[in-house]
């Protein structure tokens, strides 16, 4: 992309309506632009980082053997009165009548819609185990939208629902779903800390949720410091084995981790002192087992291996797709501006040209832009009439992890620029190494 061409209306002044850091940067560097309250337009370079985001999830919940599909955002009251939730919901659902005066409502979780779709459908324990996710828009008309695409109104949720014929193989979905989320986060930069939480509106006894810590967290969390040691890196894990599942349950969820709503003092008390954590934290996402809740009252029942109608255990999984690019940026930025992790990054590597209109930096920017792109590879040309410190502001501001810097004083020794953005470091090299470098950067 030549950024002349593109559409990145950064702001200079710092927005004062934005109370946190990534709030303020995605402002600033043209990602977001409020429609109303709670409610976002993801212009294209927010938009880019949503995909990427978004892609991750998809590749690694294909990879637990989880089927995606999509229902839709604006669905029946009937069914949610089925569960007892249309009431209980309260004042977060948002109520729609259409022209038949017909009750209808604005998805915020979708447990309802695929319990119907399964009951319609699957009769037999021979069709199960049954793991379906869809990425799709929800609404909740929080009290306090607040912190931009943090805490919106209208959010992007990766919402799965596992399907099995007893309780342990519900857990084992439940298990697979800790190890998948736990390798998305890493995917994308982060880490996601899973500790036991409360259910809430969704109901149920097993549930943890992810949160990556930061001082500008919602929610207030008590750990064994000894937990932020663990990775969960590049295994290769055997979804279908619950033996495999567990153990990594186990490993992640051993020392103690906890949100408020579940803190047990005593038992933190234990915890050696020099080791004790309180802290803040944002939740990115949460997995719940809660039986046969749903199934139950909605009437999913399968027949067993002996013919008897059993209701069919149920969990279901949610990731604040949305949210994530603001818990990424809080996680991720310095004083200059975001500073992507090449997981999620909008684009991969930018391209500065020092001295627009000299023609041997054009040609080598251009060269630089067609080989990169080549490669599989997607640069950002900073292709405009601007002053160099103008161009490293905005590319600072943007957060592309690495930059390719092109002036006439490097070229005539045949080299260029590479620079780190996260620790600024810089190095020359020729146009062909620094496309080899950032391939390499990439795996491409
Ligand atoms: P919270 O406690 O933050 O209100 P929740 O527990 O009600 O969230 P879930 O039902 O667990 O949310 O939804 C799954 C994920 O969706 C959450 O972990 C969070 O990342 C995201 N999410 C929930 N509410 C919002 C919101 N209002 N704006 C953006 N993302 C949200
Ligand atoms: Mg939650």
């Amino acid at each position: 992309m030549r950024l002349s061409r593109y559409f990145l209306p950064v702001l200079k002044e710092t927005p004062s309506e934005a109370q946190i850091v990534s709030h303020r940067l995605m402002l600033r560097a043209g990602m977001i632009k409020q429609a109303s309250a709670g409610i976002y337009s993801w212009l294209p370079l927010g938009y880019k980082v949503l995909q990427k985001i978004e892609r991750i999830v998809h590749e690694e919940q294909a990879r637990a053997g989880h089927l995606a599909m999509l229902m839709p955002t604006i669905q029946s009251a009937d069914l949610w009165r089925e569960s007892g939730r249309y009431d209980a919901y309260g004042a977060e659902m948002l109520r729609i009548t259409d022209r038949h005066d017909r009750d209808m409502l604005f998805t915020p979780t979708a447990e309802e819609l695929i319990t119907d779709i399964f009951r319609a459908h699957v009769t037999s324990y021979r069709d199960l185990p049954l793991t379906m996710y869809q990425i799709q828009w929800k609404f909740r008309d929080e009290i306090r939208p607040r912190f931009g695409v943090m805490r919106g109104r209208e959010f992007y949720m990766k919402d799965g629902y596992n399907f099995d014929l007893t309780k342990e193989d519900a857990l084992h979905a439940y298990n697979r779903h800790l190890v998948s989320y736990l390798r998305t986060y890493e995917r994308m930069g982060l880490q996601a800390i899973p500790m036991r939480a409360d259910s809430g509106p969704i109901g149920g006894d097993d549930t943890h949720e992810f949160l990556v810590l930061a001082d500008t967290g919602e929610s207030k969390v008590f750990y064994d410091s000894e937990i932020t040691d663990l990775r969960f890196g590049d295994r290769d894990i055997d979804y279908d084995s619950h033996e495999q599942c567990r153990a990594v349950l186990d490993e992640f969820t051993s020392r103690y981790a906890r949100t408020d709503e579940t803190h047990d003092p005593e038992l933190f008390g234990k915890i050696p002192e020099e080791r004790q954590r309180m802290a803040r934290g944002i939740e990115v996402g949460q997995i719940f087992y809660f039986g046969t809740k749903y199934s139950e009252a909605m009437g999913a029942y399968v027949n067993d291996h002996d013919g008897n109608r059993v209701p069919v255990h149920m969990g279901s999984h949610g990731i604040g797709v949305s949210r994530l690019v603001g818990a990424i940026i809080e996680a991720c930025h310095d004083d200059n501006g975001i500073i992507w992790p090449e997981g999620v990054t909008p684009f991969h590597v930018g391209i500065v040209n020092l001295k627009q209109g000299d023609a041997s930096c054009d040609t080598a920017c251009e060269d630089l832009y067609e080989a990169l792109a080549a490669a599989g590879l997607e640069p950002l040309y900073d292709d405009r009439e601007e002053r160099a410190g103008a161009k490293f502001a905005t590319m600072d501001l943007i957060g592309l992890p690495w930059r390719i810097t092109v002036g006439p004083r490097g070229l005539a020794n045949g080299k260029v620029e590479l620079t780190s953005r996260r620790n600024g470091e810089s190095e020359e090299m020729s146009l062909e190494a620094a496309v080899a470098r950032v391939s390499e950067i990439y795996g491409v």
